[in-house]
C-alpha cells in the first residue's frame, strides 16, 4: 500500500543519517569508534557544508544530553525515539555517563537490523554484557533488554503500544527522564508528533525533551518551559577552539551555503521540573 511505501522511505532515512555521520567522523569532525560497525564503508564524499552541519547537530545534542546526565548524576533515564543506528549508548558508557537505563525505540525492522549488528560485533555487545548483572539478558532477533540498555521495536504513532512495551521493560515514570527525537518528528503529522510530546509531558513529572528538526516544527504541549535555537546560533556557541579545528579540516569556498543550511534547522528543548533540579535546563 501507499502507507507501506511511505514508511519504508522513512525507515531508509536512518541509513542516510548514519552514512553522513560515518563520513564526517572519518574526516575527523568528531570521534565515534562505534559507527563503523553499523556502516562498514566510508562511502562517497559529502560536501564540507554537510559535514559541518552534522558536526553542529551532534555536538549540540550531546551538549544538552550530557548536561542533563551530569545534573541528575545519571540517576535518570534516557529514551531515544526514532534512534535508528545511533551510537550514543556506547559513547555514554565510555564517558562514565550512563543513565540508569537507556531506551531506544524504532520500527521493528530497523531494531532487528541493529540487534543483528550488536550480536555479531563484540565491541558492541561487550559493553552491554559488562553492564548487566544477572543471567537474564534478553537478546534475540527482535528484542534487546539488559539492565542498562533496551531496544524496542514499535511505531511511535501508536503511543499506547509503545508505552506498554516500555513499561514491560521497566520504564520508571518516577525517574527524571530525557527524551530525544533527532530528525524524527518531521516524519509524522503535526497531530501525531504533538500527541507524542504531550504523552511525555503527562507521563513524567521531571523531564527534558530535546528535538533536532527543521525550524518550524516544534510544538509545545503540556511543558513548563520551551526554548529553541537555530543552528547558526548553536554553531556560534560551540567551543571556538574545536570549531577552529574542524574548519581547518576541509576548505569551504564561501560560507553562504553553510549559513543557508544551518538556518533551516534548530535544536529545541522543553522541560518540566517537579523535582526542582533547577537551572540545568535553562542553559542559554
Ligand atoms: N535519530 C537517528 C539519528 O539522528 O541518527 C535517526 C534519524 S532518521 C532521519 C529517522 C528515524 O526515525 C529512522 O530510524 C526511522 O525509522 C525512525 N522513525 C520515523 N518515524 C517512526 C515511527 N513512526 N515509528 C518508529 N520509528 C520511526
Amino acid at each position: 500500500t501507499d502507507t507501506d511505501t511511505a514508511d519504508e522511505a522513512v525507515r531508509a532515512t536512518c541509513d542516510d543519517a548514519t552514512i553522513c555521520k560515518r563520513f564526517a567522523t572519518s574526516k575527523g569532525y568528531w570521534k565515534d569508534p562505534y559507527i563503523q560497525y553499523f556502516v562498514r564503508s566510508v562511502g562517497e564524499r559529502k560536501a564540507p557544508e554537510i559535514n559541518r552541519g552534522y558536526y553542529a547537530r551532534v555536538q549540540g545534542v550531546n551538549f544538552l544530553l550530557d548536561a542533563f546526565l551530569k545534573k541528575t548524576q545519571c540517576n535518570c533515564q534516557v529514551i531515544n525515539l526514532g534512534a535508528g543506528l545511533d551510537t550514543t549508548f556506547w559513547r555514554l558508557k565510555d564517558n562514565n555517563l550512563m543513565p540508569q537505563k537507556f531506551f531506544e525505540v524504532d520500527f521493528p525492522t530497523i531494531v532487528s537490523r541493529k540487534i543483528h549488528y550488536i550480536k555479531t560485533k563484540p565491541p558492541l555487545s561487550k559493553p552491554i554484557i559488562e553492564t548487566h548483572s544477572t543471567d537474564s539478558l534478553l537478546l534475540d532477533a527482535h528484542n534487546l533488554d539488559s539492565d542498562r540498555y533496551c531496544i524496542i521495536g514499535a511505531d511511535l504513532r501508536n503511543i499506547s503500544d509503545m508505552e506498554e512495551k516500555l513499561k514491560k521493560f521497566q520504564l520508571n515514570t518516577e525517574l527524571p527522564t530525557l527524551v530525544l527525537t533527532e530528525c524524527v518528528l518531521v516524519y509524522m503529522t503535526p497531530s501525531q508528533s504533538s500527541g507524542l510530546i504531550r504523552w511525555v509531558a503527562e507521563t513524567f513529572h521531571t523531564a527534558m525533551f530535546i528535538n533536532y528538526e527543521q525550524k518550524e516544527r516544534f510544538l509545545r504541549s503540556g511543558w513548563e518551559h520551551a526554548s529553541a535555537l537555530d543552528m547558526i546560533t548553536v554553531y556560534s556557541m560551540l567551543p571556538q577552539v574545536d570549531v577552529g579545528r574542524i574548519e581547518r579540516l576541509e576548505f569551504l569556498d564561501e560560507g553562504e551555503l553553510l549559513q543557508q543550511l544551518l538556518q533551516h534547522y534548530s535544536i529545541s528543548w522543553a522541560t518540566k521540573d517537579k523535582l526542582r533540579l533547577g537551572k540545568v535546563l535553562c542553559f542559554f
